[in-house]
């Protein structure tokens, strides 16, 4: 079993909608396609919650509307059979109707979660009602039978593994399709895993069916050396060991849900990144068996919030970053990068969310400064400590840009550092310039 997640632009139009079709007809073997929404529609959804939440209900029924009249008009030029697109307006009018109804409902929480799974649900039925006009026979998996999450919004693997593979046994069909992001919560509601999730739900399904390969199929041809939104001279990496792409996931390479390589690598399954509008080019492949390469990648993630805490009572005084940290248990927040000297600590979160709980607490323990809108760089690659000369590689360049704290030696793979965002773009360039241009060239000359 195959699993090939398509994102939000390869299902984003009429023409796009085709080109996956053709992907999914291509490949042999059995396989369960996970879509995302049209590429615009979650956030679409977003802004009629935000309008709802707001109470500003005609301003939401009209994007209601709208999303309504796009979706019958994309269904209008995919369905060429009049069966077809009388079964889309039928499926079309419902959604519709799920959202026309929450929006004369008093706005919740779970009505929030029950506009943001309307994308998935209905992207994946539109795809599955062209699939039958090709002829092409398929089932359409409903994620929310299979897809669970516990209080602390982590996969519930076990039962996930379960329930897929007693849904898969009712279909004697080679080709499935279900939606990514949408789950079920404990409390057994509609929910979602986040912003970018249908990765995050590919890598589960594929760990759950213990699929051979899991394929992320996108708008650019895999894994790129630097944010290509910030750096112009950026090449596609041919390869990454789980635990690089890791990092870079979390580390805010866009094209990976930040949790989404971590059921792969539980189970060992390759994941490959490839370009739906250029499906030749051989993208990037997640595996353990990538080989050593000095520097493979750089990616920025935003939204980053330190805060340091500076006390005399540390000197020599054992337990007191274990108190520290139980603050950040307590508040359910989890720290990205630390360092410490003899007489303070600095970490960084990006869940904001309890930072005045947090600091409250912990002027108990000295003087707190919290400073924002920080990004953190991470490099990934073969930085084993034992390596001579990578960090002068790296700061080299560096030298007027005032950086706030480095961590390296935590794992073999990462160096990460924390600079002003302000000055995010101009480290990337730098650093792409700096560690990646002999590679560039190289590239261009073999392409
Ligand atoms: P999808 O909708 O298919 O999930 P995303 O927009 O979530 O696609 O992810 C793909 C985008 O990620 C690319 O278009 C690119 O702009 C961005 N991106 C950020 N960093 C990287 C990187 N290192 N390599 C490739 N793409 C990246
Ligand atoms: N549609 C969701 C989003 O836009 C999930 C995804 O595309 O991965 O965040
Ligand atoms: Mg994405």
């Amino acid at each position: 079993m195959i699993v090939l997640k398509f994102g939000g632009t390869s299902v984003g139009s009429v023409e796009n909608f085709k080109k996956v079709a053709s992907i999914v007809q291509d490949c042999k073997e059995n396989k369960i396609v996970v879509l995302s929404a049209m590429s615009g529609v979650t956030n679409t959804l977003v802004s009629i919650s935000d309008l709802l939440r707001a109470s500003n209900r005609s301003e939401a029924l009209q994007k209601i509307d709208a999303l309504n009249e796009k979706y019958v008009s994309v269904a209008k030029d995919l369905l060429e059979s009049d069966e077809g697109f009388y079964k889309a307006q039928i499926i079309l009018k419902k959604h519709h109707q799920i959202l026309k109804s929450v929006s004369e409902e008093v706005f919740t929480a779970q009505n929030e979660k029950i506009v943001m799974a309307q994308g998935e649900l209905v992207s994946t039925n539109l795809f599955q009602l062209y699939l039958e006009e090709l002829a092409l026979e398929s089932a359409l998996l409903s994620a929310l039978d299979f897809m669970f999450i516990d209080q602390h919004g982590e996969p519930k693997s076990a039962l996930i593994k379960d329930r897929i593979s007693k849904v898969l046994a009712n279909h004697q069909v080679t080709t499935f399709i279900t939606q990514g992001f949408i789950c079920r919560n404990e409390a057994n509601q509609i929910d979602n895993l986040n912003r970018g999730g249908s990765d995050y739900s590919a890598s589960l399904i594929g760990a759950a069916v213990n699929a051979s390969q899991i394929q992320i199929w996108t708008d650019i041809d895999g894994m790129h050396n630097n944010d290509p939104r910030y750096v112009d001279q950026t090449f596609s990496v041919q390869e990454l060991s789980f635990d690089e792409a890791a990092e870079l996931a979390y580390f805010g390479a866009k094209i990976l849900h930040p949790q989404s390589i971590i059921p792969a690598q539980e189970s060992n399954i390759p994941v490959l990144l490839k370009n739906t509008f250029k499906p030749e080019s051989a993208g990037t492949l997640i595996h353990n068996k990538a080989k050593v390469q000095k520097i493979r990648a750089i990616a920025a993630k935003d939204s980053i919030t330190a805060i340091k805490i500076k006390s005399y009572r540390m000197l020599m005084a054992y337990g007191f970053i274990k108190k520290i940290f139980e603050v950040f248990e307590e508040h359910k927040t989890s720290i990205d990068m630390i360092t410490t000297s003899e007489v303070a600590v600095s970490l960084t979160i990006d869940d904001t969310s309890k930072l005045h709980e947090i600091t409250n607490e912990l002027q108990a323990f000295g003087n707190i400064e919290v400073d924002s809108d920080l990004s953190i760089i991470c490099i990934a690659g073969d930085l084993s400590q034992n390596k001579k000369g990578v960090t002068s590689a790296i700061f080299d360049g560096l030298r007027n840009i005032p950086i706030r704290m480095i961590s390296y030696g935590g794992s073999n793979y990462n160096l990460s550092f924390l600079v002003k965002t302000t000055d995010k773009i101009a480290v990337l360039n730098i650093l792409n310039e700096g560690l990646f241009k002999e590679v560039a060239l190289e590239e261009e000359i073999q392409a």
